[in-house]
Formats: structure tokens, C-alpha cells, sequence
């Protein structure tokens, strides 16, 4: 459905602030709605709604959710519309009791699965949301127990999916067979967490102990975790823009500490596309980490010429274009003084649509920037991404059929230089054959031939809106 955060926690009493919290550290991953499920005797409750964690969550609210397990989720929409239908985690009673789930993915055959359980239903449609996480959820409810049912959903479904499953009996944490995206496993004394990235375990204290395996199933009770592996074994395909982009840098994904990667990646960088210039500065924030090692490794002093309003989401994720165009202008502004007259080395971790590159660039010109030369630490990125990174249309992607010398000429930079591919792998610490790079290089080790099914979901499903109520609320299980 989309690449999002999850959060999930069994054992200790204050499980919703912790949840809470989890998902307070993991917004950049999706700002579009949250939620949260905890469990009470043996009834799931939850609460969600659109918008940033703390709109959603009151202090009322967690104490409404007191429990000693949560599993949480913050979301923007890859696949599925932006309403409160489609918001997670998704909570239904199945034969074996209840069961909430939250995703952070996108599946490459949803249309048709979601048309076979459709077709097989006595009663159609049996959809009541537009996301395939809910299609992940028919097909586990369908095993005789919680185990039988991931094993079948997992030999029927393909592409990214992490999900956490809360049930009255276990927290059940797993990673497709691929692990494109990340999914970690923490301690709290004796309690046991799991979320999308280590920046999520900090605020309180949990300790992050590993990444969960590619084709992982963990299941967390009383008794402690029990690991067990998918039949479905494959080469793992890490999404490598989770390094570049995506993730937070203080967080620790498949075991690579992110800002450590975007340094190393700033340094190849500098090798490969060295320039004479006066000072280095990052877009920020997601460029900081790449220029400090690009700085580092020509010897060109750092500065931040750019300053943030942090009070603006990141563009790259809001889903309407409008948004996205007013709010690149408002985001940042240069400090006039350190570029004046100067060669100005930009980096940044990617460009997709070009929209905010052009615009940062004009303002170091309108800044009296002598020079202005842009470095980005990874390649162009040409392709879309089915497993679950809102990329947009491929003709609205800069890098669609220009040479990199056009792109140069579309910006109006002095010189452009992307990393290669082979010196983005090169920094990387798993083999390169273990890292997905199909947005780059337009191969896709699980193919997607669901590549239209955003349309076809959107136009099957029933509209459903949110009725005025920008949260949803379920207290009696
Ligand atoms: S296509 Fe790109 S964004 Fe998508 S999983 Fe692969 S590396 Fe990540």
C-alpha cells in the first residue's frame, strides 16, 4: 500500500506512549493519517485519523488505549486514496478472534488477487477500504491459525510488504521474502518492540537489537519472540533509497547507520565529479549528511547557506502537486552573505520532479551566487518504484529521456554531477546484488504486473469518505 512507519510493542504497561512516541519519530515516513490498535482483555480498540501524530492523538486518547501492547502506523498513500477509510491499522474480527494489521509496502499483484477473493466471496465486494494491505488481511484470516495464514498469503502475494499483526494472544512482525523495506526489532528490559527504523526506539529507550531477516516471521508473547522463516526464500533487494532518502540518518537500517551511508556516498562523490569552488552546502535536511562527506573529501569548506523552516513538510510526499509547489518556495531561505560572489557547490540526495532543485537554484542566484555547481548522491532516477515509494508519473521525473547534460541545461547550473550506480553500491556494506535499484536502472527483481492498478483500485472502489470526522474511533471492540 504505501511506504509508511510502523510501530509495534507487547509487554510493557505504558504501550501507547511508547506507540505514540514510535510514531511521532517516524512522521517523515508518512503524514498523511495515524493510528493506533491496543489491546484490552481480549478486544482491540483503536483510534485514528488524517493528519500528524499529534493532532490525532490527545492525551484523552492515550489514556483510552492504556494497554500493555500497541501497534501503531503513520501513512501516505502509495496505493489506496488519502481519507480516513484508508487509514491504518486496519482492525477486523476473524474466526479466530481479532486481528489488527498495519503495512508499509506496495504489492505488485493486488489487482488480481484482490479479484480472485472477490470472485470467490459469497457476498461481494468484501472490501471495505481501497489499499492492499486489506487484501494481506483476507488472506491471513483465511489460515486455520495466524502462522498457516501468512505462509498462504505469502505464497499467493508479491512485492514489499512489512506488516505488524497485534492479536489477543501475540504482536507478529514480518518482512517479505525480498526485505525491500526495513523492519527492526528492539528491547525494553524484558518488552520487546518492533518498528521501521531505529529512530523510532530512541525517544524511549529501547534498544534496538537487529534488523528482522528478509522472509522473517517473528511472533512476541509473554514467553519472549520466536523467529520462524517464510518457505518462500529470495535474494534480498533492499530499497537503496531508503539509504539515500528516505530514512532518517540517525536510524540504523539493515544494519548501516544512514547518515554514515549518505557521508560515504558525498565523498564518492567528490571524487567522481570533482569541482574548484568556495564553499559546500546541503539542501537541507536530507542533503546534509552527503555534503558533509563531499566537504570532507575535496577539501572545500562546508557551510550552511540554506536555512529551514522546519515548520513545512518534507514536498517530495504531500500528494497534490498545488501543495507541492507552494511550499517549495516557503521552505527555504539563503543566507545572501555566504554565497555572494562565491562558487557554490550544492548537494543533494536525489531530484525527482526538479520542481524544488530549480527553485533552490534560482534563489543562490538571486542570492549573487557566482557559480553554482549541483552534486547528487545518487543516479538519475528514471523509473517508477511498485514497491511502495510515491515516484511520480515517469514523464514528470527530470531525468525522463534527458541526457544528464539536459537536465544541467533545465536547471541553469554551472556544472551537474550524479553518483554512478556503481559508486552508490560501492559504499555499501551488504553485496550490490542485495540492494534494489530499479528506480534507477529500470529492473525490477519482482516484475510489476499490477503497473495499473492505482487506477483500476481507485475506479472499482466504493466511494467512501469520512463523513466530516477527521478521526475514527472503535472503543467496545
Ligand atoms: S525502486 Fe527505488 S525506491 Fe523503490 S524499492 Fe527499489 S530502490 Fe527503493
Amino acid at each position: 500500500m504505501t511506504d509508511c512507519g510502523l510501530f509495534g510493542v507487547w509487554g510493557p504497561p505504558n504501550a501507547a506512549d511508547l506507540a505514540y512516541l514510535g510514531l511521532y519519530a517516524q512522521q517523515h515516513r508518512g503524514q498523511e493519517s495515524a493510528g493506533m490498535a491496543t489491546l484490552q482483555q481480549d478486544k482491540l480498540i483503536y483510534h485514528k485519523g488524517m493528519g500528524l501524530v499529534a493532532d490525532v492523538f490527545s492525551r484523552d486518547t492515550l489514556n483510552r488505549l492504556k494497554s500493555r501492547s500497541a501497534v501503531g502506523h503513520v501513512r501516505y498513500s502509495t496505493s489506496g486514496s488519502s481519507n480516513l477509510s484508508n487509514a491504518q491499522p486496519i482492525v477486523v474480527e476473524t474466526s479466530s478472534g481479532m486481528m489488527a494489521i498495519a503495512h508499509n509496502g506496495n504489492l505488485v499483484n493486488s489487482t488480481a488477487v484482490r479479484h480472485e477473493l472477490e470472485t470467490q466471496a459469497r457476498f461481494s465486494p468484501i472490501f471495505h477500504t481501497t489499499t492492499d494491505t486489506e487484501i494481506i488481511l483476507y488472506l491471513v484470516a483465511r489460515g486455520t491459525n495466524i502462522m498457516k495464514g501468512i505462509q498462504q498469503a505469502a505464497a499467493r502475494i508479491r512485492g514489499a510488504y512489512s506488516l505488524v499483526f497485534l492479536t489477543p494472544r501475540e504482536l507478529v512482525a514480518v518482512r517479505d521474502p525480498r526485505g525491500f523495506r526495513p523492519l527492526v526489532l528492539g528491547r525494553l528490559g524484558s518488552h520487546t518492540a518492533v518498528a521501521s527504523e531505529t529512530c523510532a526506539f530512541d525517544l524511549s529507550g529501547i534498544r534496538y537489537e537487529r534488523d528482522i531477516e528478509p522472509g522473517e516471521i517473528l511472533h512476541i508473547d509473554d514467553s519472549g519472540v520466536r523467529s520462524e522463516h517464510m518457505t518462500q526464500q529470495a535474494q534480498p533487494a533492499f530499497c537503496m533509497f531508503e539509504h539515500v532518502y528516505f530514512a532518517r540518518p540517525d536510524s540504523v537500517v539493515n544494519g548501516d547507520l544512514v547518515h554514515a551511508v549518505r557521508r560515504q556516498l558525498g565523498r564518492r562523490l567528490a571524487q567522481e565529479h570533482p569541482v574548484e569552488a568556495d564553499v559546500v552546502t546541503p539542501i537541507p535536511d536530507s542533503g546534509m549528511s552527503a555534503a558533509l562527506g563531499f566537504a570532507e573529501a575535496s577539501g572545500i569548506p562546508f557551510d550552511l547557506c540554506f536555512i529551514r523552516n522546519h515548520y513545512v513538510g518534507r514536498t517530495f510526499i504531500q500528494p497534490q502537486q498545488d501543495d507541492r509547489d507552494a511550499k517549495v518556495e516557503i521552505k527555504l531561505a539563503v543566507i545572501p552573505q555566504l554565497v555572494k560572489g562565491k562558487r557554490v557547490v550544492v548537494v543533494d540526495d536525489s531530484i525527482i520532479r526538479g520542481t524544488t532543485s530549480l527553485s533552490r537554484i534560482k534563489m543562490l542566484r538571486r542570492s549573487g551566487a557566482k557559480e553554482v555547481h549541483l552534486r547528487v548522491s545518487c543516479p538519475p532516477t528514471r523509473f517508477p518504484c511498485y514497491y511502495g515509494i510515491d515516484f511520480p508519473d515517469p514523464s514528470r521525473l527530470i531525468a525522463d529521456g534527458r541526457t544528464v547534460e539536459e537536465i544541467r541545461q533545465k536547471l541553469g547550473v554551472d556544472s551537474l554531477g550524479y553518483l554512478s550506480l556503481k559508486g552508490m553500491l560501492e559504499t555499501m556494506s551488504h553485496p550490490q546484488s542485495h540492494y534494489c535499484t530499479a528506480c534507477w536502472t529500470g529492473t525490477y527483481v519482482v516484475p510489476p504486473v499490477d503497473e495499473m492498478k492505482k487506477d483500476r483500485l481507485e475506479q472499482a472502489a466504493p466511494k467512501v469518505q469520512s463523513r466530516g470526522s477527521r478521526t475514527g474511533e472503535r472503543t467496545n471492540g
